[in-house]
C-alpha cells in the first residue's frame, strides 16, 4: 500500500503538530505519522513554561527568535482554541527567578545587562509582599512579568482535535522504519503499514530523529534527556507566579496543582520515574517554597526532551539531500519555539520568504568546524 501527500511529518509532537499546522492552513496536504499516540512523549510531559524573558537571558544571541515565538504564541492558540474548542489554559502572570547568595545575586544582576526593559530585580520584601509563600531566606529574584505557561496535555488535545478537523491526516501507532529515497532525494517514509509517499518529508521526531539519516553517513547531534516532575496538591499553598529557584521551579496550575521539576539526565530512553530524581526536584523547590513539604501527592512521570551539544534546534534543510527537513531538538524550549518551528517550515516548503533567520540551527553546524570554536 502506498498513499501520497505534499508533506510527510515523521513525528506527531508539538513541533510536527505545528509544522502541520502551518501547511494545512496554507492548503497544503499533510500526513503526520507517530509511533505510538499523537503527542506522548517530550511534549505532554513538558512543564508547558513559555519563559521567553529568561531563555532570552540565557540565550542573548537568539534574543529575536524566541521574541518573534513568543509573539506568535497566544494568537497561535487562540486559533488553535477557536478550532478546537479546548482551551489550552493559557496563564501569564510571569515567572521570579529567586537566589539565596550574593554571588548567586551578583550573578543575577549582571546578566540584566542584556535583559529586555520589563525585566528587573526585586528585593526580597517586595518579592514577599506578592507571595508570602516564598522562603524568607532569599536574597531576591529577577522578575520576568511577561514570562507565561499552558497546560501541555490540554494543548495537545486542543491540537488534536485542530487537526483533524482542518483535515490534516493523523496516522497514529505506525513507526517509520526508514526514509524513501531515490538518487539522493527522499520521497517519503517507509512504515510496516506501507509507504507514504511525499514531495517533501519533515523530521520531527524529537529525542528519536537521528536514526533517519544514517543511511546518508549524516549525524545529526540528538540525544534524549529525561526530566522528572510532579504534581501535588496544597490547598494552603497560595502561589501566582511560576517561581524557579537553584535546581527546580514549582508552576501553580489552574485546575489547583503544582507542578514540580525538573532534572536534567542523560540516561539513554529510559523514560521511568526515579525515588531520587523526584526527592531532588522536591528538595529544590522546597527550599524555596517550604510548604510543599507538607503537599500530597497527585501525580509523577517523566519524559525525553531532545537534547543537542549547545542546546538549540535543527530547523532546516540538509544541503545534498532533497526533500528533507529538519525541526528537532528543541531541547528544553520546544513548546517556546512550536509557533515559529511550524512557520519557518511552512515557508521553506512553500519557498516564502522566512519571518526569522534560522541560520544558527542549521542541521549541519557541528559538520563545519569553524561554525562553534
Ligand atoms: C520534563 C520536561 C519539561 C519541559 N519543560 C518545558 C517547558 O517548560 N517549556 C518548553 O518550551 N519546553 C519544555 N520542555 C521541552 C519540550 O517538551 C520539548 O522540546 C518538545 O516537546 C519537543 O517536541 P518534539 O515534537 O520535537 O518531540 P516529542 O514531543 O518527543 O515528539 C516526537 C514524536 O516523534 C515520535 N517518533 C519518534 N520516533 C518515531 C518513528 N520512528 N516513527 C514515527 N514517530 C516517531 C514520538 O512518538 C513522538 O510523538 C520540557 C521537556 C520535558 C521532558
Amino acid at each position: 500500500m502506498s498513499t501520497r501527500s505534499t508533506a510527510v511529518i515523521i513525528g506527531g509532537g508539538i513541533i510536527g503538530a505545528s509544522i502541520a499546522w502551518a501547511l494545512t492552513k496554507r492548503g497544503i496536504d499533510c500526513t503526520v505519522l507517530d509511533k505510538g499516540a499523537f503527542c506522548a512523549e517530550a511534549s505532554t510531559a513538558s512543564a508547558g513554561m513559555l519563559c521567553p524573558q529568561a531563555e532570552m537571558l540565557d540565550n542573548v544571541q537568539h534574543l529575536q527568535v524566541f521574541a518573534k515565538s513568543q509573539a506568535m504564541h497566544r494568537p497561535w492558540t487562540e486559533e488553535l482554541e477557536q478550532q478546537s474548542q479546548i482551551p489550552v489554559q493559557y496563564i501569564q502572570e510571569g515567572m521570579y527567578r529567586v537566589v539565596f547568595t550574593e554571588a548567586e545575586e551578583r550573578t543575577a544582576r549582571a546578566a540584566l545587562a542584556h535583559a529586555p526593559a520589563t525585566v528587573e530585580w526585586l528585593s526580597a520584601a517586595e518579592v514577599l509582599g506578592d507571595e508570602p509563600d516564598i522562603s524568607h531566606d532569599i536574597r531576591g529574584a529577577i522578575s520576568f512579568p511577561l514570562d507565561g505557561q499552558l497546560h501541555p496535555v490540554y494543548l495537545a488535545k486542543s491540537f488534536k482535535a485542530a487537526l483533524i478537523r482542518v483535515g490534516c491526516k493523523l496516522v497514529e501507532w505506525t513507526p517509520v522504519l526508514g526514509l524513501l529515497v531515490n538518487g539522493g532525494r527522499v520521497y517519503g517514509a517507509r512504515t510496516a503499514a506501507g509507504e507514504f509517499h511525499a514531495d517533501y518529508t519533515v523530521i520531527a521526531s524529537g529525542a528519536w530523529s537521528s536514526q533517519f539519516l544514517a543511511p546518508f553517513d549524516f549525524s545529526l547531534p540528538i540525544f534524549p534527556v529525561k526530566g522528572q516532575m510532579l504534581a501535588v496538591r496544597h490547598p494552603g499553598l497560595s502561589l501566582r507566579h511560576t517561581v524557579q529557584g537553584p535546581g527546580g521551579m514549582i508552576i501553580p496550575r489552574s485546575d489547583g496543582t503544582f507542578t514540580i521539576g525538573v532534572t536534567h539526565e542523560e540516561t539513554g530512553y529510559d523514560k521511568r520515574a526515579t525515588v531520587e530524581g523526584l526527592v531532588q526536584s522536591y528538595q529544590s523547590v522546597s527550599r524555596f517554597i517550604p510548604k510543599v513539604s507538607e503537599a500530597t501527592f497527585a501525580k509523577t512521570w517523566a519524559g525525553l526532551r531532545p537534547g543537542t551539544p549547545d542546546g538549540l534546534p535543527f530547523i532546516g534543510p540538509i544541503a545534498g539531500i532533497e526533500g528533507l527537513l529538519v525541526a528537532a531538538g528543541h531541547y528544553t524550549v520546544g513548546i517556546l519555539l512550536a509557533p515559529i518551528t511550524g512557520e519557518v517550515i511552512a515557508q521553506m516548503i512553500t519557498q516564502e520568504p522566512l519571518c526569522v533567520d534560522v541560520d544558527a540551527f542549521r542541521p549541519d553546524r557541528f559538520h563545519d568546524a569553524t561554525a562553534y570554536h
